[in-house]
């Protein structure tokens, strides 16, 4: 679908012809997200208020041209990729964290600040935002409602639904509403702001959050635990949720993600592990150094070869970058990732990573397991080369007994990046055929032209 001239002039005339970008180079860097994915829009809008996202919106809806709402593009599902053409509507320029008010704890912004930015403003006034993607210098807070995005602290803090208060969007059809309270408590009919919240922008298009604050933590520890045997780091992932000890994260990383981090950074990481724990506790001085001591403890107990603690905010940092840099070094290994996002319930998680490991096996794919051990949430990542067509069929039959082995075991296709395109059609795997029902029915009747991210999620 390409569009009229004429709409692309209105489009202009509402947004400014600066922002309104319709050339081939321009489009390109709006055609993809953080997977191997793409698909073209037929133009790419910048609104720089909210009532110029309504405008968008009111015409898409009078014309009936697909609307994708976009943060930074980093999405894992391809849930912002315009498969169908439309309109990328991109919502970076609404970039203002509007109020922090430390005694009600609370923080009001626009969607397209970025993640790591609100954090560091909040921490400047001694309050926390816990949601910490690994992707937080580059996505922005309405892509993180819109995905119900995680993190690593997400094990303690829960995950960004657990901080959003209020919201502010523009339906399908160019109405602006305003959802929530910006209250601690609210009990107030219907919650249409957990609707939206993991809606991938098929519901709304979120222009303005309210989102809860806590205190910042005053201290911090983190500990590092090589485990010569995969299955001993799982269960002392058990062990240490059992013992009544809440860490912050509880991360784990397999060999090969061990070894893909070795060959990019060389950290001195160990290459005769077969996992690695990363635990961090967080909190009041005394109760954090109580808390990495039995972290340390129990891992020892489970037979770590070798367990760390950091003696500094540098070693802490050092003891970090090795999970930071996953991402980054597997891209290296091979032309393309696919990164899935099962969870599963805990007491699972080494029946999981067995599964995991067979499955590589039965595929001849290389599956590099690392993730949010301390919630069940797996980060399996397939490498493999798009270009080969046998290989390519193969990765999607190991996605598929992915999804397959999480659900038997208790579990769902994704923690915290969201259903997209990749996801959609495992849906029925996971979800009721009644619940999927009555989901199609919300879409239609918040969005009854269907212009909203079209085919995504349950389209
Ligand atoms: C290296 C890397 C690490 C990552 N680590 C994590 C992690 O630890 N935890 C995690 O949860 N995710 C992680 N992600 C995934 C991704 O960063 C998150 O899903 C993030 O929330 C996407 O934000 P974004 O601004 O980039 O959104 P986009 O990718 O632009 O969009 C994602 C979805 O949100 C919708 N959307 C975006 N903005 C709006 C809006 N204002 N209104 C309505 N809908 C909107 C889009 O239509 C799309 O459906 C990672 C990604 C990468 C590349």
């Amino acid at each position: 679908m390409s569009l009229p001239a004429t709409i692309l002039r209105d489009l202009a005339g509402i947004v400014g012809s600066d922002w309104v970008l319709s050339a081939p180079e321009d489009l390109l860097c709006y055609s993809y997200d953080g997977t191997f994915c793409e698909g073209w829009p037929d133009v790419a809008v910048l609104p720089g208020s909210v009532e110029e996202v309504a405008a968008v919106v009111q015409l898409a809806h009078r014309e009936g041209i697909p609307v994708i709402a976009r943060g930074m593009g980093s999405g894992l599902a391809a849930a912002s990729i315009p498969f169908d053409g439309g309109i990328a509507l991109t919502l970076t320029r609404l970039n203002r964290i509007i109020e922090i008010d430390p005694v009600d704890m609370v923080a009001v912004v626009e969607a397209g600040v970025i993640t790591g930015d609100l954090q560091q403003a909040v921490e400047a006034q001694g309050l926390f935002y816990p949601p910490d993607p690994s992707s937080l210098k580059h996505c922005t807070i309405g892509g993180n409602i819109a995905c119900n995005a995680g993190g690593p602290r997400c094990l303690k803090y829960g995950v960004t639904r657990d901080y959003v208060l209020a919201l502010q969007a523009v339906l399908a059809d160019g109405r602006t509403v305003r959802v929530g309270a910006r209250t601690a408590k609210n009990a107030t009919g219907y919650n249409l702001v957990q609707l939206l919240v993991g809606s991938e922008g098929t519901l709304g298009v979120i222009t303005e959050a309210a989102l809860r604050l806590l205190p910042l933590p005053r201290a911090a520890q983190t500990v590092l635990a090589e485990f010569p045997r995969l299955t001993d780091a799982c269960e002392a992932v058990t062990a240490v949720l059992q013992a009544g000890v809440r860490p912050a994260t509880l991360e784990l990383m397999d060999e090969t993600a061990i070894r893909c981090v070795e060959e990019y950074l060389r950290l001195g990481l160990p290459l005769d592990v077969e996992a690695i724990l990363l635990v961090e506790c967080d909190g009041d001085e005394a109760r954090v150094a109580e808390e990495a001591q039995s972290v340390a403890a129990l891992c020892q107990e489970h037979r770590a070869s070798q367990v760390r603690t950091a003696r500094s905010p540098q070693d802490r940092d050092d003891l970090w970058r090795a999970r930071r840099a996953i991402s980054g070094s597997l891209s290296r290994q091979r032309p393309n990732k696919l990164g899935e996002d099962i969870v599963v319930p805990r007491h699972a998680i080494p029946a999981m990573v067995a599964r995991l490991k067979e499955i590589g096996r039965r595929y001849a794919l290389p599956i590099v397991i690392f993730g949010h051990a301390g919630d069940g949430n797996l980060h399996p990542n397939i490498l493999f080369d798009r270009r080969d067509p046998a290989e390519w069929a193969r990765v999607q039959e190991a996605s598929a007994a992915i999804f397959t082995a999480a659900v038997e075991l208790g579990g769902t296709l994704s923690g915290e990046h969201g259903v997209g395109v990749l996801k959609r059609d495992f849906l029925p795997l996971a979800v009721d055929p009644v619940a999927i029902e009555a989901m199609r029915a919300v879409k239609r009747a918040l969005d009854p032209k269907g212009i909203l991210n079209p085919g995504k999620v349950v389209g």
